[in-house]
Order: structure tokens, then C-alpha cells, then sequence
């Protein structure tokens, strides 16, 4: 069944959201070789405890830690550990954020700075999807034309493969609700999006084929080729004109932009 949020609503889970970009912010801030995702998630923690929150992910359905941090082959759900990062890793970093009774969830690729320009082509394609997926949440348009519009542009323009087993949701008063917000789709099908559906988009693109499997760490999703995989996510509450991105990166960007040890994640590379 699918929760139609009212305005008020939405505002507090735009609030949680911000919450989770200061959390990110905070880890943009702070990346470098030879930095661990222990750290970092310590850090965002205590971001989000400042606010009195909870970190929204630790201990939903077990998970350990307050972010997801997936490095390279990993495509989502890694568990942060003490291995220090190198200048060539993408980090794929989720965080969720519960405040009042609401979630909020997002996630970007990070690249450190000596990414190659094919792997940093992989991250601008797959946050360019995001934004023409966001283009299409609009009421009267259906689930569908999202998962087209990102399937399109990765798959059809860029040669790359979207994870099929791992979906977007609807989002709340729980983490994951209905409906699921596939990454693929077709044109005209699937559930009519309308205003005060309030859901997470976040397409994962693989550099190669589109299988995954699971580690031996009952979390952590890699590519089944081994090849990179890239993962962006906003929350997003769907609109008459558009869709109104709960999740606003502006500020996690310019952090990225700021710190000289990371690459900006940009189509123009
Ligand atoms: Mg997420
Ligand atoms: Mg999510």
C-alpha cells in the first residue's frame, strides 16, 4: 500500500534528508588516501547525534553502520571497515537519516583524485540518469517513464548495464516502502505517479554486464565481472510540475569541489 504524504509531511522528510547531506558533507570534507570507512562513519554518526537523529541505516535489518560504503566493484550495502582507501577508489556512500518519525536517504559516488577519466565517465553518466529519471516523477506520468529515462541514458546512449535485482522505493515513515522505483522500465507502464508520493530514486550502473552477487558478508552487492559499478540516489516527492528533490547535493558538492584529494563527478570530464 502506498502512504501519500501531505506537506507537512514532506517537510520533515526534507528535514531528515538535510541531515543526511550535512552527513555527507561532512565525509566530503574528510576523504583522502589513506582515510578508512570506519572513520568516516564515525564521523557522519556523530553528525547526524548532534541532531538528535538516528543514523537511519544501522541496525535496519542488522546492518552494522551508519553508512554504506561501496568501493569500486562493490555496487551497494558495503560495510564500513579500516582499509585505508587509495587514490584510485570510487566510493559509492548511502546514508539514511531517521528524525521525527521520517527517513530521509541519499548517496553519491566519490572519486579520489587519481580515478581514470573512463571510470570518472562511468560516475557522470550514472548522476546525469538520476536527474533524467527526477525529470520524469511528475503526477500523471508513471513509474515507467522514470526507469526508462535512466535505463535509456545509461544502457541505449552509454553502453553500460543498471543493476536489475536492486530497486528505489518509496520512502517515509519507514526506510523502504511501496512502491519499488526500478532502474529500468518502459515508457507508459508501471503504477501513475501523483503528487505526495514521496520516493528514492537511485539508479546503480555497472562499467560492465549487469549481474551482481552477493559477498561472503551477507551485505555487501559487487559486480559479478569484477568491473566498477556506480551508485546516486536522492529522495524526491513528486509534484503537479516536478518533482521537488528533498535531497539537494548543492552543498555536498561544493564540499567535493573544496577538497583537493577528490574529483569532481561532472559530464564535461
Ligand atoms: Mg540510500
Ligand atoms: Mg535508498
Amino acid at each position: 500500500m502506498i502512504h501519500y504524504k501531505t506537506q507537512a509531511e514532506i517537510e520533515k522528510i526534507r528535514k531528515s534528508c538535510s541531515m543526511v547531506i550535512e552527513a555527507l558533507t561532512r565525509v566530503a570534507d574528510l576523504l583522502k588516501p589513506g582515510m578508512d570507512g570506519l572513520t568516516i562513519d564515525a564521523a557522519a554518526e556523530e553528525v547526524i547525534r548532534d541532531y538528535g537523529a538516528l543514523p537511519g541505516f544501522k541496525g535496519f535489518n542488522g546492518f552494522p553502520s551508519t553508512l554504506c560504503i561501496s568501493k569500486n566493484e562493490s555496487v551497494v550495502h558495503g560495510i564500513p571497515d579500516d582499509v585505508p582507501f587509495t587514490e584510485t577508489d570510487i566510493l559509492s556512500i548511502d546514508c539514511g537519516v531517521l528524525f521525527d518519525g521520517y527517513y530521509g536517504d541519499s548517496a553519491y559516488t566519490f572519486a579520489l583524485g587519481e580515478v581514470d577519466n573512463a571510470v570518472m565517465q562511468l560516475l557522470a553518466v550514472t548522476r546525469e540518469s538520476l536527474y533524467r529519471g527526477i525529470a520524469k516523477a511528475v503526477e500523471g506520468n508513471r513509474m515507467g517513464d522514470i526507469g526508462h529515462a535512466v535505463q535509456h541514458f545509461c544502457e541505449q546512449e552509454h553502453k553500460y548495464s543498471i543493476v536489475r535485482e536492486l530497486v528505489g522505493h518509496g520512502i517515509g515513515e519507514e526506510l523502504h516502502e511501496a512502491p519499488e522505483v526500478p532502474n529500468y522500465g518502459r515508457r507508459g507502464m508501471g503504477s501513475k505517479l501523483k503528487q505526495g508520493l514521496v520516493i528514492a530514486i537511485e539508479p546503480m550502473v555497472n562499467m560492465g554486464r549487469k549481474s551482481v552477487v552477493q559477498a561472503r558478508d551477507g551485505w555487501t552487492i559487487n559486480t559479478k565481472d569484477g568491473k566498477p559499478s556506480a551508485h546516486f540516489e536522492h529522495t524526491v516527492a513528486i509534484g503537479k510540475q516536478g518533482a521537488d528533490i528533498l535531497s539537494d547535493h548543492t552543498l555536498l558538492e561544493a564540499a567535493i569541489k573544496n577538497n583537493a584529494n577528490l574529483k569532481e563527478v561532472s559530464l564535461k570530464n
